[in-house]
């Protein structure tokens, strides 16, 4: 069992965002339990917005930094794209159809929760950004590039803007956490001068600089997941995919984990979150894109996981 108190990063410096400044820490509000905040900015305001996101119960007696001013509309600067998918139709070789004429822009510094139930097509978009698949018809674009046009050998360059986490965190159980982190830049050829610091600005961001030694089974299911995001985010992605992160987690440490993605966002980086919680989507208020049969039949911003009279 992990606590908050224990790990809670005091001052993240990690110049994390697409444009290497240095970024703001979290600041932190509402417990799942208590009525979300009605108001919440546009989800393309994310990078120019102050921070803010939420913290449980069990975090109250931590440390917080002082809240910044809330960012104003007219402070805003228009957005890149960071994805978007262009009337995606995807059929598998079986004759499954899974998306539908799909279409979904994602600006820089957006959080974005993919919601929908088993079978709806989540997967399949995640897969698509991977590229994992390609589509059927239509095309997905990864800041700005085709990713079904893409040479083979380009494939792992283009990879390298996504982080992405899962449901089963995927650690390698013989290494450490920081040999876990550390590993996803060595296979990118990173320099080895380069790893160790990376490594632990990363560790600090999740705040598990105290747990760094320990090998994954000595680790809490959240801490766990936090070494995962530790692991994707060393690279500095532009995009952070998170695939039903919260599923194997119970609620206290679901909020934590989530805390953390919306902390990460805050500091620049755009999130893709696919879940099934519903509580946790509908007490952050961020946008929702809800997915049925392979279509889009929502998309709000500010939104409850269901769709509200
Ligand atoms: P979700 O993640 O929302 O549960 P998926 O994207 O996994 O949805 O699945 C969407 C549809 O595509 C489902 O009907 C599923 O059975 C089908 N599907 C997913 N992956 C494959 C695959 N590799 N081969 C055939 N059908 C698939």
């Amino acid at each position: 069992m992990d606590t908050v108190s224990a790990d809670t990063p005091e001052q993240i410096q990690l110049p994390i965002g697409p444009s290497g400044a240095p970024e703001m820490p979290a600041q932190v509000t509402p417990p799942p339990s208590t009525e979300p905040e009605a108001s919440d900015k546009p989800a393309q305001s994310a990078r120019a917005g102050a921070p803010r996101g939420a913290t449980p119960p069990a975090a109250a007696s931590a440390p917080r930094p002082a809240p910044a001013a809330p960012a104003r509309s007219e402070d805003r600067i228009p957005a890149r794209i960071v994805l978007a998918l262009q009337g995606v139709t995807k059929s598998y070789p079986n004759g499954r159809v899974a998306l539908r004429g799909v279409d979904l822009t994602v600006p820089d510094g957006d959080f974005v929760f993919l919601v929908g139930p088993s079978g709806a097509g989540k997967s399949t978009v995640i897969k698509l950004l991977i590229r994992e698949e390609i589509p059927t018809k239509g095309s997905v674009l990864l800041d700005g590039r085709d990713l079904a046009r893409i040479k083979r050998r380009e494939v792992p360059k283009i990879r390298r803007k996504i982080g992405i986490v899962f449901q089963d965190f995927k650690l390698l159980p013989n290494l450490t956490v920081r040999q876990n982190v550390a590993f996803a830049l060595e296979v990118i050829g990173t320099p080895h001068r380069e790893i160790a610091s990376a490594v632990d600005r990363s560790l600090r961001v999740v705040g598990l600089v105290n747990q760094a030694d320990q090998l994954p089974s000595q680790l809490s299911g959240g801490e766990q997941q936090r070494t995962a995001i530790a692991r994707a985010l060393v690279h500095n992605p532009r995009l952070f995919i998170a695939d039903e992160p919260t599923g194997n987690l119970d609620p206290l440490i679901s909020w934590e984990i989530i805390q953390l993605l919306l902390r990460i966002n805050e500091m620049g980086v755009t999130v893709l979150m696919a879940t099934h919680n519903a509580e946790v989507v509908t007490a952050v208020r961020k946008r929702v894109v809800a997915l049925e049969d392979g279509r889009i039949v929502r998309d709000q911003t500010a939104a409850a996981y269901e769709r509200e009279a």
